[in-house]
C-alpha cells in the first residue's frame, strides 16, 4: 500500500464548506481550495455548490457559487482564469494577459486539463467530480499549478507532465515542490474494464500499488497512488505530498460525484491563487 498523509482539513466558513491542504496553508504563499457541494444556490442535483458552467445549471447560480467560494477564500472571483478540460495533457502558463478568461471575457484557452503560474494575484481553477485534483507548489521559486487528472490524464501522467514544465519553465526543483491530492474516486470504487486496465498496465507496469484484478473479470485501480507514485519518480519527497483521503463517490454529503450520480451531478472545483 502507498503511504496516505492525510489529508486535507475540512473548513466551515459563512456557511459553505471546502478543504484546504495544511501543507500549504502553512507556507503563507497561496490561496487556496477545493470546493464541497455545502453552502451553494445551486437546486435539484446541482444541490447546492456546482460550480461548473458546462452543465443545465443556471448560469446566475454558477456564478453566484463561485463568488461565494472566492469571497471565502479571500480571492476575487473576477479575475478566474478556466481550464477547458479535455482528458488531454496540455498544461499552460497563465499571465496576467488571461485575467477572468471564462468568467468576465470569453475562454480562449482550449483543451487545457492544467494550469499553471507563477504570477501574484492570478486566481486558477480546474472542475471535478471523481476525477483526481493535483495542486502543485513550488516554494522556492514561488510557482503554483493546478491540473484536472482523470483516469485518461493518469495514463497519460499530466501530473508528471506537469512537474517537467514547471522545471523547465520556472526552474523547479521537484524536491522543493508541495503536491496536494485532492477528493477524487477512491480504489475501491474504482472498478474498470480489461481495456483500461491494460492502458494502465502499459503506462505503470503492472504494479499491484496501482492495479489489481478482481474475481470478476474486471480490475480497481489507484489513482492516488498512481499520481503520488509518479511524482515521487521526479524526486518530490514522499512527505511533500498530501492525499485528501476522501472519496468522493462515498461522500455524497459533501462532494458531487459521476460514477454515484450516473452523469447527472454538479462539479466541485480546486481554485489557487500565488499571494
Ligand atoms: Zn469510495
Amino acid at each position: 500500500m502507498v503511504k496516505i498523509k492525510r489529508g486535507f482539513e475540512i473548513i466551515k466558513k459563512n456557511g459553505l464548506a471546502y478543504l484546504a491542504i495544511p501543507a500549504f496553508e502553512d507556507t503563507g504563499m497561496v490561496k487556496h481550495c477545493f470546493t464541497s457541494r455545502i453552502g451553494g444556490v445551486s437546486q435539484g442535483i446541482y444541490n447546492s455548490l456546482n460550480t461548473s458552467d458546462d452543465k443545465e445549471d443556471p448560469i446566475e447560480n454558477v456564478h453566484r457559487n463561485l463568488e461565494l467560494v472566492c469571497e471565502a477564500i479571500g480571492v476575487n472571483y473576477r479575475n478566474l482564469v478556466f481550464s477547458d478540460q479535455t482528458h488531454e495533457d496540455n498544461i499552460r502558463a497563465v499571465t496576467k494577459a488571461d485575467l477572468g478568461k471564462g468568467i468576465t471575457i470569453p475562454n480562449d484557452i482550449t483543451h487545457t486539463d492544467g494550469l499553471m503560474t507563477n504570477i501574484p494575484g492570478i486566481p486558477l481553477i480546474t472542475f471535478y467530480a471523481d476525477c483526481v485534483p493535483l495542486f502543485f507548489l513550488d516554494k522556492e521559486n514561488r510557482a503554483i499549478a493546478v491540473v484536472h487528472s482523470g483516469w485518461k490524464g493518469t495514463v497519460l501522467k499530466i501530473g508528471a507532465k506537469t512537474i517537467r514544465k514547471m522545471m523547465k519553465v520556472y526552474g523547479t526543483n521537484p524536491e522543493n515542490c508541495l503536491i496536494g491530492i485532492g477528493p477524487s474516486i477512491e480504489m475501491d470504487c474504482f472498478e474498470v474494464g480489461p481495456e483500461v486496465a491494460e492502458q494502465f498496465i502499459e503506462s505503470f507496469g503492472n504494479r499491484p500499488q496501482i492495479i489489481k484484478p478482481l474475481e470478476n473479470g474486471k480490475y480497481v485501480v489507484d489513482l492516488w497512488a498512481a499520481n503520488k507514485l509518479m511524482l515521487m519518480e521526479l524526486g518530490v519527497p514522499e512527505d511533500n505530498i498530501t492525499i485528501s483521503g476522501f472519496c468522493t463517490k462515498c461522500s455524497e454529503e459533501y462532494f458531487f460525484s459521476y460514477r454515484r450520480d450516473k452523469g447527472r451531478t454538479g462539479s466541485m472545483s480546486a481554485i489557487m491563487e500565488l499571494k
